[in-house]
Protein backbone atom coordinates (compact mmCIF):
# COMPACT_ATOMS: atom_id res chain seq x y z
CA UNK A 1 0.00 0.00 0.00
CA UNK A 2 3.06 2.51 0.65
CA UNK A 3 4.23 2.07 -3.15
CA UNK A 4 0.94 3.27 -4.29
CA UNK A 5 1.56 7.14 -5.26
CA UNK A 6 -2.24 9.37 -5.24
CA UNK A 7 -0.06 11.88 -7.23
CA UNK A 8 0.67 9.57 -9.77
CA UNK A 9 0.28 11.09 -13.35
CA UNK A 10 -0.69 8.09 -14.38
CA UNK A 11 -4.01 7.34 -12.36
CA UNK A 12 -6.82 7.61 -14.33
CA UNK A 13 -10.21 6.87 -12.63
CA UNK A 14 -13.02 4.66 -14.16
CA UNK A 15 -15.26 8.09 -13.87
CA UNK A 16 -14.38 10.27 -16.99
CA UNK A 17 -13.00 13.64 -16.13
CA UNK A 18 -11.60 15.70 -18.86
CA UNK A 19 -7.99 16.85 -19.96
CA UNK A 20 -7.61 19.97 -17.83
CA UNK A 21 -10.84 19.19 -15.66
CA UNK A 22 -10.18 20.88 -12.01
CA UNK A 23 -10.82 17.66 -10.19
CA UNK A 24 -9.02 14.55 -11.77
CA UNK A 25 -8.18 11.21 -9.51
CA UNK A 26 -4.90 13.19 -8.10
CA UNK A 27 -6.79 15.94 -6.72
CA UNK A 28 -10.13 14.75 -4.09
CA UNK A 29 -11.09 17.65 -2.44
CA UNK A 30 -12.86 16.99 0.66
CA UNK A 31 -16.58 19.01 0.82
CA UNK A 32 -19.78 18.81 2.77
CA UNK A 33 -22.54 18.27 0.68
CA UNK A 34 -26.60 18.01 1.15
CA UNK A 35 -27.85 15.28 -1.89
CA UNK A 36 -30.97 17.05 -1.31
CA UNK A 37 -33.00 19.32 0.68
CA UNK A 38 -34.45 17.07 3.50
CA UNK A 39 -30.62 14.67 3.34
CA UNK A 40 -28.65 15.12 6.50
CA UNK A 41 -25.35 16.42 5.33
CA UNK A 42 -22.07 14.31 4.80
CA UNK A 43 -18.59 14.05 3.33
CA UNK A 44 -17.85 13.79 -0.15
CA UNK A 45 -14.69 14.21 -2.59
CA UNK A 46 -15.07 15.62 -6.04
CA UNK A 47 -14.29 13.67 -9.24
CA UNK A 48 -14.29 14.78 -12.26
CA UNK A 49 -18.76 16.26 -12.54
CA UNK A 50 -19.40 13.80 -9.52
CA UNK A 51 -19.41 13.88 -5.95
CA UNK A 52 -18.12 9.91 -4.20
CA UNK A 53 -20.25 10.00 -0.84
CA UNK A 54 -17.76 9.40 2.07
CA UNK A 55 -20.14 8.10 4.44
CA UNK A 56 -20.95 5.64 1.82
CA UNK A 57 -17.91 4.24 1.18
CA UNK A 58 -16.91 3.96 5.46
CA UNK A 59 -20.66 2.46 6.00
CA UNK A 60 -19.21 -0.65 2.87
CA UNK A 61 -16.14 -0.69 5.52
CA UNK A 62 -13.64 0.92 3.19
CA UNK A 63 -11.94 2.36 5.79
CA UNK A 64 -11.31 -0.81 7.92
CA UNK A 65 -8.07 -1.30 9.66
CA UNK A 66 -7.10 2.67 9.61
CA UNK A 67 -7.52 5.13 12.27
CA UNK A 68 -10.72 6.26 10.17
CA UNK A 69 -12.30 2.86 11.52
CA UNK A 70 -15.36 3.65 13.66
CA UNK A 71 -14.96 7.43 13.73
CA UNK A 72 -17.94 7.74 12.08
CA UNK A 73 -15.94 11.31 10.26
CA UNK A 74 -17.49 11.02 6.82
CA UNK A 75 -21.33 11.21 8.24
CA UNK A 76 -20.26 14.46 9.78
CA UNK A 77 -22.09 17.53 8.68
CA UNK A 78 -18.58 19.22 8.81
CA UNK A 79 -14.99 17.95 8.23
CA UNK A 80 -13.22 19.26 11.64
CA UNK A 81 -13.57 15.55 13.14
CA UNK A 82 -11.71 14.05 10.39
CA UNK A 83 -9.48 17.17 10.21
CA UNK A 84 -8.52 16.63 13.80
CA UNK A 85 -7.51 12.89 13.47
CA UNK A 86 -4.07 14.15 12.18
CA UNK A 87 -1.84 13.41 9.08
CA UNK A 88 -1.47 9.23 9.36
CA UNK A 89 -5.42 9.72 9.19
CA UNK A 90 -5.43 11.57 5.92
CA UNK A 91 -2.53 9.79 4.31
CA UNK A 92 -4.81 6.82 5.03
CA UNK A 93 -8.22 8.05 3.60
CA UNK A 94 -6.68 9.47 0.39
CA UNK A 95 -5.03 6.01 -0.26
CA UNK A 96 -7.96 4.00 -0.05
CA UNK A 97 -10.34 7.12 -2.01
CA UNK A 98 -7.98 6.95 -5.39
CA UNK A 99 -7.78 2.83 -4.94
CA UNK A 100 -11.31 3.05 -4.65
CA UNK A 101 -11.60 5.45 -7.73
CA UNK A 102 -8.56 3.81 -10.03
CA UNK A 103 -9.61 2.34 -12.99
CA UNK A 104 -7.54 -0.39 -12.74
CA UNK A 105 -9.36 -1.88 -9.56
CA UNK A 106 -12.33 -3.21 -9.70
CA UNK A 107 -13.77 -3.38 -5.78
CA UNK A 108 -15.80 0.11 -6.54
CA UNK A 109 -15.52 -0.16 -10.44
CA UNK A 110 -17.44 -2.96 -10.44
CA UNK A 111 -19.71 -2.62 -7.39
CA UNK A 112 -22.83 -1.58 -9.41
CA UNK A 113 -24.98 -1.41 -6.35
CA UNK A 114 -22.70 0.67 -4.30
CA UNK A 115 -21.58 3.09 -7.00
CA UNK A 116 -25.43 3.73 -7.34
CA UNK A 117 -25.59 4.50 -3.36
CA UNK A 118 -22.30 6.50 -3.73
CA UNK A 119 -22.06 8.54 -6.36
CA UNK A 120 -23.91 12.06 -7.47
CA UNK A 121 -23.82 14.67 -10.08
CA UNK A 122 -21.91 17.44 -8.69
CA UNK A 123 -24.74 20.14 -10.57
CA UNK A 124 -27.52 18.11 -8.05
CA UNK A 125 -25.91 18.74 -4.96
CA UNK A 126 -25.97 21.43 -2.21
CA UNK A 127 -22.38 22.34 -1.08
CA UNK A 128 -21.87 23.60 2.68
CA UNK A 129 -19.30 25.03 4.23
CA UNK A 130 -16.55 22.59 4.86
CA UNK A 131 -15.93 23.15 8.44
CA UNK A 132 -17.14 24.85 11.89
CA UNK A 133 -14.96 27.42 11.45
CA UNK A 134 -13.65 28.34 15.35
CA UNK A 135 -11.61 31.15 14.63
CA UNK A 136 -10.27 33.04 12.05
CA UNK A 137 -7.25 34.12 11.17
CA UNK A 138 -6.26 36.61 8.58
CA UNK A 139 -2.77 37.49 7.57
CA UNK A 140 -0.72 40.51 5.73
CA UNK A 141 1.65 38.08 3.90
CA UNK A 142 1.90 40.01 -0.16
CA UNK A 143 4.82 42.08 0.34
CA UNK A 144 3.62 44.12 -2.87
CA UNK A 145 0.12 44.15 -1.30
CA UNK A 146 1.35 45.72 1.56
CA UNK A 147 3.60 48.18 -0.16
CA UNK A 148 1.02 49.65 -2.30
CA UNK A 149 -1.41 49.89 0.17
CA UNK A 150 1.22 51.67 2.76
CA UNK A 151 2.34 53.65 -0.50
CA UNK A 152 -1.21 54.88 -0.84
CA UNK A 153 -1.93 55.87 2.68
CA UNK A 154 1.87 56.63 4.44
CA UNK A 155 4.01 57.39 0.93
CA UNK A 156 6.62 55.30 -0.67
CA UNK A 157 9.27 56.04 1.67
CA UNK A 158 7.08 54.51 4.70
CA UNK A 159 5.32 52.12 2.86
CA UNK A 160 6.48 49.05 5.38
CA UNK A 161 5.44 49.14 8.88
CA UNK A 162 9.01 48.71 10.77
CA UNK A 163 7.59 45.37 11.74
CA UNK A 164 6.45 44.23 8.72
CA UNK A 165 9.77 41.88 7.24
CA UNK A 166 9.93 40.58 11.13
CA UNK A 167 6.58 38.85 11.73
CA UNK A 168 3.59 38.10 9.63
CA UNK A 169 1.47 40.73 10.52
CA UNK A 170 -2.13 39.94 11.00
CA UNK A 171 -5.65 40.14 12.75
CA UNK A 172 -8.26 38.09 14.29
CA UNK A 173 -11.23 37.92 12.15
CA UNK A 174 -14.77 36.93 12.51
CA UNK A 175 -16.16 33.40 11.61
CA UNK A 176 -19.65 33.83 12.20
CA UNK A 177 -19.45 35.63 9.09
CA UNK A 178 -17.81 33.00 6.67
CA UNK A 179 -20.01 31.98 4.02
CA UNK A 180 -19.82 29.46 1.29
CA UNK A 181 -19.71 30.58 -2.73
CA UNK A 182 -22.46 31.77 -3.87
CA UNK A 183 -23.84 33.82 -1.30
CA UNK A 184 -25.27 37.10 -2.06
CA UNK A 185 -23.32 39.86 -0.45
CA UNK A 186 -25.22 42.80 1.03
CA UNK A 187 -23.46 46.35 0.89
CA UNK A 188 -22.79 46.71 4.73
CA UNK A 189 -23.48 50.27 6.17
CA UNK A 190 -21.62 51.83 8.25
CA UNK A 191 -19.59 55.13 10.13
CA UNK A 192 -17.45 56.59 7.99
CA UNK A 193 -16.03 60.41 7.81
CA UNK A 194 -14.72 62.36 4.22
CA UNK A 195 -11.42 64.08 4.58
CA UNK A 196 -13.23 67.47 4.32
CA UNK A 197 -15.93 66.49 6.50
CA UNK A 198 -16.05 67.55 10.60
CA UNK A 199 -18.22 64.85 12.02
CA UNK A 200 -18.89 61.73 10.69
CA UNK A 201 -21.70 60.36 9.36
CA UNK A 202 -23.94 57.06 8.58
CA UNK A 203 -24.51 55.32 5.33
CA UNK A 204 -24.19 52.35 3.01
CA UNK A 205 -20.57 51.42 1.92
CA UNK A 206 -19.47 53.32 -0.72
CA UNK A 207 -15.58 51.61 -1.27
CA UNK A 208 -16.44 48.17 -1.50
CA UNK A 209 -13.87 45.80 -2.40
CA UNK A 210 -12.63 42.57 -2.72
CA UNK A 211 -9.34 40.62 -1.69
CA UNK A 212 -7.93 37.82 -3.96
CA UNK A 213 -6.58 35.40 -0.61
CA UNK A 214 -6.66 31.91 0.28
CA UNK A 215 -6.97 30.05 3.27
CA UNK A 216 -5.72 27.28 5.18
CA UNK A 217 -7.36 24.76 7.04
CA UNK A 218 -5.58 23.63 10.25
CA UNK A 219 -5.70 20.05 11.10
CA UNK A 220 -5.11 18.68 14.97
CA UNK A 221 -3.78 21.69 16.21
CA UNK A 222 -2.43 22.37 19.96
CA UNK A 223 -2.67 22.58 23.60
CA UNK A 224 -3.22 25.52 25.29
CA UNK A 225 1.03 27.07 25.91
CA UNK A 226 2.33 24.81 23.86
CA UNK A 227 3.64 26.33 20.60
CA UNK A 228 3.79 24.93 17.28
CA UNK A 229 7.69 24.61 15.61
CA UNK A 230 8.24 25.71 12.34
CA UNK A 231 9.79 22.61 11.61
CA UNK A 232 6.32 20.94 12.87
CA UNK A 233 3.85 22.97 11.44
CA UNK A 234 3.27 21.48 7.99
CA UNK A 235 1.25 18.89 9.86
CA UNK A 236 -1.00 21.17 10.96
CA UNK A 237 -2.04 21.89 7.49
CA UNK A 238 -5.29 20.09 6.50
CA UNK A 239 -6.10 21.90 3.22
CA UNK A 240 -6.60 25.13 1.36
CA UNK A 241 -9.71 26.87 -0.23
CA UNK A 242 -9.94 30.25 -1.68
CA UNK A 243 -11.26 33.26 0.46
CA UNK A 244 -12.51 36.67 -0.69
CA UNK A 245 -11.99 38.75 2.27
CA UNK A 246 -14.95 41.22 1.36
CA UNK A 247 -13.59 44.72 2.42
CA UNK A 248 -15.33 48.36 3.05
CA UNK A 249 -12.54 50.50 2.29
CA UNK A 250 -14.70 53.72 3.65
CA UNK A 251 -15.31 51.96 6.94
CA UNK A 252 -12.29 50.83 7.47
CA UNK A 253 -9.99 54.03 6.95
CA UNK A 254 -12.22 56.29 9.32
CA UNK A 255 -11.87 52.66 12.01
CA UNK A 256 -8.86 51.15 11.52
CA UNK A 257 -6.88 52.68 14.02
CA UNK A 258 -5.00 52.02 16.68
CA UNK A 259 -6.40 48.64 16.81
CA UNK A 260 -6.37 47.06 13.29
CA UNK A 261 -9.75 46.20 10.82
CA UNK A 262 -13.40 45.47 12.65
CA UNK A 263 -16.67 46.30 10.91
CA UNK A 264 -15.09 46.81 7.64
CA UNK A 265 -14.28 42.97 7.64
CA UNK A 266 -16.78 41.30 9.55
CA UNK A 267 -19.81 41.32 7.12
CA UNK A 268 -19.25 38.54 5.41
CA UNK A 269 -16.26 36.69 4.00
CA UNK A 270 -16.52 34.03 1.02
CA UNK A 271 -15.03 30.84 0.58
CA UNK A 272 -15.00 28.05 -1.93
CA UNK A 273 -17.04 24.74 -1.10
CA UNK A 274 -13.60 22.39 -1.63
CA UNK A 275 -10.43 22.01 0.40
CA UNK A 276 -8.19 20.70 -1.95
CA UNK A 277 -5.57 19.16 0.63
CA UNK A 278 -2.26 19.51 1.07
CA UNK A 279 -1.04 16.24 -0.13
CA UNK A 280 -3.00 17.13 -3.45
CA UNK A 281 -0.71 20.45 -3.72
CA UNK A 282 2.88 18.40 -2.60
CA UNK A 283 3.98 18.49 -6.57
CA UNK A 284 3.11 22.41 -6.75
CA UNK A 285 5.78 22.90 -4.13
CA UNK A 286 8.36 25.50 -4.86
CA UNK A 287 11.36 27.75 -3.51
CA UNK A 288 9.56 30.10 -1.10
CA UNK A 289 10.35 34.13 -1.50
CA UNK A 290 14.14 34.64 -0.05
CA UNK A 291 14.13 36.63 3.21
CA UNK A 292 15.95 39.43 3.94
CA UNK A 293 16.24 40.25 6.88
CA UNK A 294 16.97 36.30 8.40
CA UNK A 295 14.01 35.65 10.16
CA UNK A 296 14.01 35.15 14.16
CA UNK A 297 14.96 31.38 14.73
CA UNK A 298 11.21 30.70 16.11
CA UNK A 299 10.00 31.74 12.70
CA UNK A 300 13.01 29.96 10.24
CA UNK A 301 12.52 26.49 9.68
CA UNK A 302 15.69 24.08 9.43
CA UNK A 303 14.91 22.99 5.70
CA UNK A 304 14.88 25.36 2.80
CA UNK A 305 11.08 27.08 3.07
CA UNK A 306 8.80 26.31 0.10
CA UNK A 307 5.42 27.42 -0.88
CA UNK A 308 2.59 26.69 -3.89
CA UNK A 309 2.83 27.67 -7.25
CA UNK A 310 -1.11 28.15 -7.51
CA UNK A 311 -2.35 30.73 -10.02
CA UNK A 312 -5.29 33.18 -9.26
CA UNK A 313 -7.63 34.93 -11.49
CA UNK A 314 -9.95 37.66 -9.88
CA UNK A 315 -13.10 37.93 -12.38
CA UNK A 316 -16.09 40.60 -12.51
CA UNK A 317 -19.46 40.61 -14.28
CA UNK A 318 -21.42 43.61 -14.35
CA UNK A 319 -24.91 43.08 -14.58
CA UNK A 320 -24.74 44.77 -17.65
CA UNK A 321 -22.46 42.42 -19.16
CA UNK A 322 -22.47 39.24 -21.28
CA UNK A 323 -19.51 36.75 -19.64
CA UNK A 324 -17.10 37.27 -17.14
CA UNK A 325 -13.93 40.14 -17.83
CA UNK A 326 -10.57 39.06 -15.98
CA UNK A 327 -9.08 42.17 -14.17
CA UNK A 328 -6.33 40.23 -12.08
CA UNK A 329 -4.09 37.34 -12.44
CA UNK A 330 -1.44 36.46 -9.39
CA UNK A 331 -0.05 33.49 -7.65
CA UNK A 332 0.02 32.54 -4.61
CA UNK A 333 3.86 31.71 -4.39
CA UNK A 334 4.41 35.59 -4.48
CA UNK A 335 3.66 35.40 -0.81
CA UNK A 336 6.67 36.68 1.30
CA UNK A 337 5.47 34.75 4.41
CA UNK A 338 4.91 30.58 3.98
CA UNK A 339 2.29 28.65 5.84
CA UNK A 340 4.74 27.03 8.22
CA UNK A 341 5.38 30.67 9.49
CA UNK A 342 1.87 31.50 10.01
CA UNK A 343 1.47 28.41 12.23
CA UNK A 344 4.32 28.74 14.08
CA UNK A 345 3.87 32.56 14.70
CA UNK A 346 0.11 32.60 15.80
CA UNK A 347 0.81 29.52 18.39
CA UNK A 348 4.23 31.01 19.94
CA UNK A 349 2.74 32.87 22.49
CA UNK A 350 1.25 28.85 23.54
CA UNK A 351 -2.33 30.16 21.45
CA UNK A 352 -3.92 26.91 20.82
CA UNK A 353 -5.40 26.59 17.24
CA UNK A 354 -8.04 24.01 16.94
CA UNK A 355 -9.25 22.12 14.29
CA UNK A 356 -11.59 23.71 11.28
CA UNK A 357 -9.56 27.11 12.20
CA UNK A 358 -9.04 29.14 9.12
CA UNK A 359 -5.67 31.16 8.26
CA UNK A 360 -5.96 33.69 5.35
CA UNK A 361 -3.18 35.01 3.83
CA UNK A 362 -3.95 38.22 3.95
CA UNK A 363 -4.55 39.94 -0.20
CA UNK A 364 -2.28 38.54 -3.07
CA UNK A 365 -0.84 41.06 -5.23
CA UNK A 366 2.35 40.16 -7.44
CA UNK A 367 4.69 42.37 -8.78
CA UNK A 368 2.92 43.92 -11.96
CA UNK A 369 0.02 46.24 -12.16
CA UNK A 370 -2.56 43.82 -13.53
CA UNK A 371 -1.33 41.36 -10.43
CA UNK A 372 -2.71 43.12 -7.57
CA UNK A 373 -5.43 41.16 -5.83
CA UNK A 374 -7.89 44.46 -4.60
CA UNK A 375 -9.68 47.28 -6.50
CA UNK A 376 -8.01 49.46 -4.20
CA UNK A 377 -4.77 48.74 -6.14
CA UNK A 378 -5.70 47.88 -8.92
CA UNK A 379 -8.41 51.09 -9.22
CA UNK A 380 -5.23 52.77 -7.42
CA UNK A 381 -7.60 54.21 -5.00
CA UNK A 382 -9.72 55.18 -7.28
CA UNK A 383 -7.16 57.27 -9.74
CA UNK A 384 -6.79 54.41 -12.67
CA UNK A 385 -10.83 53.30 -13.40
CA UNK A 386 -11.32 50.10 -14.69
CA UNK A 387 -12.66 49.79 -18.00
CA UNK A 388 -15.15 47.30 -18.16
CA UNK A 389 -16.75 45.50 -21.46
CA UNK A 390 -19.79 46.76 -20.77
CA UNK A 391 -18.43 50.51 -21.22
CA UNK A 392 -18.25 51.31 -17.55
CA UNK A 393 -15.66 51.98 -15.23
CA UNK A 394 -15.30 50.37 -11.50
CA UNK A 395 -13.22 52.35 -9.16
CA UNK A 396 -14.87 49.83 -6.56
CA UNK A 397 -17.78 47.26 -6.61
CA UNK A 398 -21.59 48.34 -7.65
CA UNK A 399 -24.64 46.70 -6.69
CA UNK A 400 -25.49 44.07 -9.08
CA UNK A 401 -21.59 43.05 -9.85
CA UNK A 402 -20.33 39.69 -9.23
CA UNK A 403 -16.70 38.68 -8.59
CA UNK A 404 -15.31 35.61 -9.13
CA UNK A 405 -11.76 33.89 -7.72
CA UNK A 406 -10.29 31.09 -9.37
CA UNK A 407 -7.53 28.78 -8.56
CA UNK A 408 -5.43 26.04 -10.00
CA UNK A 409 -2.04 24.81 -9.91
CA UNK A 410 -1.37 23.15 -13.99
CA UNK A 411 1.65 20.43 -14.54
CA UNK A 412 2.36 18.81 -17.93
CA UNK A 413 -0.04 15.87 -16.43
CA UNK A 414 -3.07 17.13 -15.01
CA UNK A 415 -5.01 20.33 -13.17
CA UNK A 416 -5.19 20.47 -9.66
CA UNK A 417 -8.20 22.73 -9.72
CA UNK A 418 -10.55 24.76 -6.68
CA UNK A 419 -13.64 25.25 -7.54
CA UNK A 420 -14.45 29.23 -7.79
CA UNK A 421 -15.55 31.15 -5.09
CA UNK A 422 -18.19 33.46 -6.28
CA UNK A 423 -20.44 36.63 -4.52
CA UNK A 424 -22.79 39.23 -5.84
CA UNK A 425 -23.32 42.32 -4.34
CA UNK A 426 -26.87 43.67 -3.32
CA UNK A 427 -27.82 46.39 -1.89
CA UNK A 428 -27.54 48.14 1.52
CA UNK A 429 -30.98 47.98 3.71
CA UNK A 430 -32.40 51.75 3.82
CA UNK A 431 -31.43 53.85 6.54
CA UNK A 432 -34.11 54.89 8.27
CA1 LIG B 1 -7.66 40.61 4.08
Amino acid sequence: MQAYNTNDPKLRSFIEVPSGHPFPIQNLPYGVFKPNANAPERVGVAIGDQVLDLSVLDGAGYFAGTPLEGQGVFAQPRLNAFMALGKTAWTAARQIISQALDSESPKLRDDVALRQKALYSISDVTMMLPAAIGDYTDFYASREHATNVGTMFRGRDNALMPNWLHLPVGYHGRASSIVTSGTPIKRPSGQTKADTADAPSFGPCRLLDFELEMGLFIGPGNELGQAVSVDEAHDHLFGMVLVNDWSARDIQKWEYQPLGPFLAKNFATSISPWVVTMEALEPFRVPAVAQDPEPLPYLKASYPSTTYDIDLQVQIRSSGMDGWQTICRSNYRHLYWTAEQFVAHHSVTGCNLRPGDLLASGTISGPTPDSYGSLLELAWRGEKPIELTDGSQRKFLQDGDQVRLTAACASDHYTIGFAPVEGSITPADPVS
